[in-house]
């Protein structure tokens, strides 16, 4: 009996070793980074051509046939005006009749391009919160430290951020090695298939091979990632799957006084429910786990000793990471009820009822994989299932040992030098995945600061960004493309 209890104790000695020394050896993946060669761009003139940009109702509705597409050829001729030596130096194509694509060809054609993305759309801003913001939104308006409207965080600042920063490039005399793309969809807000697609086909078409796409994506979040005080940029190294599915049940009607046992409507309720008792599984896919390895050394010593220790804490990390819709998302495919129709007369019985589930599937998860999955949960031959045509795959995870990612994480740590940066995956879709066959390498990571309260702005009320984040942008970008270079 005592020698058992010897052997426990033994067993729990060495199991205690190992978590010790797995937590000590869970080393900053912080990197040390040259000071930064200052942009010397007029700040006034910058914030001004930004405000102006904000301006061209380059709105993307749902319905093309309402959109205005003379702001787009104006917005065209504003860039032209304003950026005089990137349209003598750079070549310029317009494809799909509004989308722009920029080739600055580099001295070695032996190297890989980049090609930096961005989208000239903006959502609409609808009519009945217009009155709720505190600048009127395509005023363009300076203040309190800002540059108001729609558009400013999405994704105008990123279009006229890279802009900029080759403006200045050029100014100063700079020439790439590698040549660089940029491309700026028109459509991304409607799917990006005029703009985007047409862009990379044309480039697939050319046998261009891209070292690495840029796009919008996450941002420096402060105050939002629990567990590190300091603010945190996240790249997008992957994003999820998108799909919708069409659930119906038919049944003959009647009338209501002698009802059946079961009706459209309380069949099509007890699929639903028995969806949401069966979630999809979770699981810490490589874009996460990769994330907790980043951030994990610089958190509190009983955090770091879970991180570092995933091989016993994963399950317990994934049940804590369940708790908020936010963190939910990155460790599992989600799904959720979005239409619901049935009935139409309150004492008829509903001869169908209707419902669309929206699925963002996680990395590792398949379209038919996740039917199949909603098929089986489901499990009742009276309600069907049908996917909707818009059907987006994971993307695959960028390869965070890349020289590539190393240049954005130097250059992110040279214009945000406070910020903790770690790879990530981004729950929403971007246009970034049109351009998937051209490189394996697809980074999705914009530098402006978002507090807990920030993230609202993105197609919502008071889009903003502040003068000094947009100054980052540019610095960002054009260090990006010095830094890019062999
Ligand atoms: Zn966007």
């Amino acid at each position: 009996m005592k020698k058992f209890a010897l052997t426990i104790l033994a067993l729990f000695g060495v199991l205690a070793t190992v978590i010790l020394i797995r937590a000590a050896g869970f080393k900053s993946r912080r990197i040390q980074s040259a000071p930064l060669q200052a942009v010397g761009v007029d700040r006034a003139a910058l914030v001004k051509r930004l405000s102006e940009a904000i301006r061209f109702k380059t709105i993307s509705l749902q319905e093309p046939a309402h959109s205005q597409p003379d702001e787009f050829l104006r917005l065209h001729a504003f860039i032209d005006r304003s950026f005089p030596r990137l349209r003598q130096s750079l070549n310029k194509e317009i494809i799909g009749g509004y989308s722009l694509l920029y080739t600055w060809p580099g001295k070695d054609k032996r190297l890989k391009p980049l090609l930096l993305m961005a989208h000239l759309d903006v959502v609409p801003v609808e009519t009945a919160t217009e009155s709720s913001w505190h600048q009127p939104p395509f005023s363009g308006r300076v203040a309190d430290g800002f540059i108001w409207g729609r558009g400013a965080m999405d994704d105008k600042a990123s279009v006229f951020g890279i802009l900029e920063a080759v403006e200045y490039l050029l100014a100063s005399g700079f020439e790439p090695k590698r040549t660089v793309y940029l491309a700026f969809g028109h459509d991304e807000e409607i799917g990006g298939n005029d703009g985007a697609a047409k862009i990379s086909g044309l480039l697939r078409s050319r046998g261009v091979e891209l070292e690495y796409v840029l796009d919008e994506g996450l941002n420096i979040f402060n105050g939002i990632v629990t567990g590190v005080s300091a603010p945190v940029a996240l790249i997008g190294v992957a994003e999820k799957g998108y799909l919708s599915l069409q659930l119906t049940v038919e049944s003959p009607g009647g009338h209501s006084s002698t009802p059946p046992a079961h009706t459209a409507i309380s069949v099509m309720s007890r699929a639903l429910q028995r969806l949401e008792a069966r979630p999809f599984p979770t699981r810490l896919s490589e874009p996460t786990r990769a994330m907790f390895e980043f951030l994990g050394p610089e958190m509190s010593w009983t955090k770091r000793l879970a991180l570092a220790n995933l091989w016993l804490f994963d399950p317990l990390l994934r049940k804590q990471l369940t708790r908020s819709p936010l963190t939910n998302a990155l460790i599992r495919t989600t799904m959720t009820p979005t239409i619901f129709h049935a009935g139409v007369k309150e004492n008829v019985l509903p001869t169908k009822a209707s419902a669309v589930i929206n699925l963002r599937l996680a990395p590792g998860e398949t379209v038919a994989g996740a039917t199949a999955h909603v098929r089986a949960a489901i499990h009742d031959p009276n309600v069907s299932v049908n996917p909707l045509p818009v059907q987006m795959e994971p993307s695959s995870v960028s390869d965070i040992q890349s020289t590539s990612f190393a240049s954005l994480q130097r250059t992110i740590r040279q214009t945000a030098p406070q910020a903790l940066v770690a790879p990530a995956l981004l729950v929403a879709a971007t246009d970034s995945r049109h351009y998937r066959t051209l490189t394996k390498n697809i980074f999705r990571f914009l530098p402006i600061t978002l507090g807990p309260e920030d993230t609202k702005r993105y197609h919502g009320i008071d889009e903003r960004i502040a003068i000094e984040d947009y100054e980052r942008c540019v610095s960002f970008y054009a260090q990006l493309i010095r830094d890019s270079q062999p």
